[in-house]
This record gives structure tokens, sequence and C-alpha cells, in this order.
């Protein structure tokens, strides 16, 4: 992958790159949810033996549900990547322990810089070489799922190829608790579940909080198994926002240089 690059993978996994740090997010989807999109095996092969994948140095999951998250292949990939560092609200992936103890802000040196990071306080804020995570606790969507932890995540790589990302996990689209968190900051690209773009709600809050931000689309199905026309919708809502630059992630291996 080039600089700034996004690199989807199935439902709401991808793949960024900006300079020379990558990072994997909720990227290896064992399980679909009805109506979505579940990464095959062929497919994770791939992308455990991409030679441009190969110096990856995190690896996020934003929660523990199989659409996001697979413990199995989270695993495996990090066997691949003995480099990458696990971020994640999920339990511990590898064997090194103490893993990092939850913090609000912390400074991580060399010596720890293997150590997974589980995500436990509200605000956990992490300031590494060349990259600051700001993570956020947000409430997952959806009444019956009020007890996940979720986080969001603002993404600043600082090194020669600034910009800023933001994604989100399943929080509940348009959460205003986002748009304080943003604190009127600039965002390079947001990853947003297709809700965002399809429920009214959600199309404001890119128009009033992310006027300059290119949107990705991302907890859609491939094309091929768009039976519930996600796909379509999403598709027909973007056109309501045509001042926006949208992508929609339907396809393996997609990219978007950003
Ligand atoms: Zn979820
Ligand atoms: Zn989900």
């Amino acid at each position: 992958m080039t600089d700034r690059t996004v690199l989807f993978t199935a439902n709401a996994g991808f793949f960024v790159s900006a300079g020379d740090i990558s990072l994997a997010v909720d990227a290896f989807p064992r399980v679909a949810d009805r109506g979505f999109s579940a990464l095959s095996e062929d497919h994770f092969q791939q992308l455990c033996q991409r030679s441009d994948l190969a110096d990856i140095r995190y690896v996020i999951a934003t929660h523990d549900h199989e659409d996001h998250y697979s413990k199995r292949w989270n695993q495996q990939f990090l066997n691949c990547h003995p480099q990458a560092r696990f971020i994640g609200a999920v339990e511990d992936e590898r064997a090194p322990k103490p893993s990092v103890p939850p913090h609000d802000s912390l400074l991580i040196g060399a010596s720890q810089a293997e150590a997974p990071i589980l995500l436990r306080s509200d605000r956990p804020t992490y300031y590494l070489p060349g990259i600051t995570f700001e993570f956020l606790r947000l409430p997952h969507e959806g009444a019956q799922f009020a007890d996940v932890t979720n986080y969001g995540c603002l993404v600043t790589f600082t090194g020669p190829t600034p910009c800023r990302i933001l994604f989100v996990g399943d929080a509940k689209p348009a959460d205003p608790t986002i748009a304080e968190w943003i604190g009127g900051r600039h965002i390079d690209l947001a990853l947003l579940n297709f809700p965002w773009i399809a429920l009214p709600k959600g199309r404001r809050f890119i128009e009033e909080y992310l006027p300059n931000t290119k949107i990705g689309l991302i907890h859609l199905p491939y094309e091929a198994d768009d039976r519930n026309h996600y796909v379509t919708a999403a598709r027909k809502a973007t056109e309501q926002l045509n001042i926006h630059a949208i992508t929609l992630f339907t396809e393996f291996g997609q990219e978007l240089l950003f």
C-alpha cells in the first residue's frame, strides 16, 4: 500500500496506512451477521501473506462481536506478524503478560513495544512513536447490545505523512458524544457504518461536524451478498450528500487513497 491508503477486507474491516505505519481494524470477521459478509479463509490467508502488509504495527478490535473480531484469526495474524501489537476491548491475544495496564493517558516506551493494550477505561489515549490513539468508549447501537463494550478511535499519524482518521465501531450513528470528542478538529477520513448515510440524523451529523472529511462507508455486505439491498440504499443516500467524497466499501481488496 502507498501513503494514506485504506484497504477493505469484509464487513467493517480494513487496513489503513500512512507513511510507514499500517494498522488493521476489525479486519478479520470470520462470521457474518445476517445479510452481511464475512472474510473467506482464502482471503484471510491472502492478507496474512501480502508483502505490503508485512510490517503492520497495530491490530485493533473495536469490540468483541464475531462480525468484527475472530479470536482465532486475530491470533493467527499476530503470530505471522510478531512486530504487531494488539489493541482491543477483548481478552489477551498473545502470551506475553502482563499487558500494558489500563491508563487514561500513557506514553509508551520501547520496552513495552509489543505488549498488547487492553482497553478498559472510558477514554484511553496512547502516544506511540509516529501515532496517537485517542480511544473513546461509545455505546453500541441497539438496546440488546447495551452491555457490549465498544470503542471508537481518533488516530493521528504524527510522522512525515500527518493525517487523522476516525472510526467508531458499532457506535450509535450521530451520537452527540462523538461531536464533542472531535471538538472541531480536522479529520481526513472517517470510516463509518452505512446507517450514518442511510439515516437523516447521520447525514446531518456529517454535514455539521465532518464537512471536509472523506467518508468511507463500511458494515456493508459485498455486492454479491446484498440480498437486503443495503448497498443500493446506501448508494441512493449518498446522492443526497453530493458535496461529500463518499466511498462505499463493498469488495474484498478494495483500496482508497485519502
Ligand atoms: Zn457489534
Ligand atoms: Zn457489527
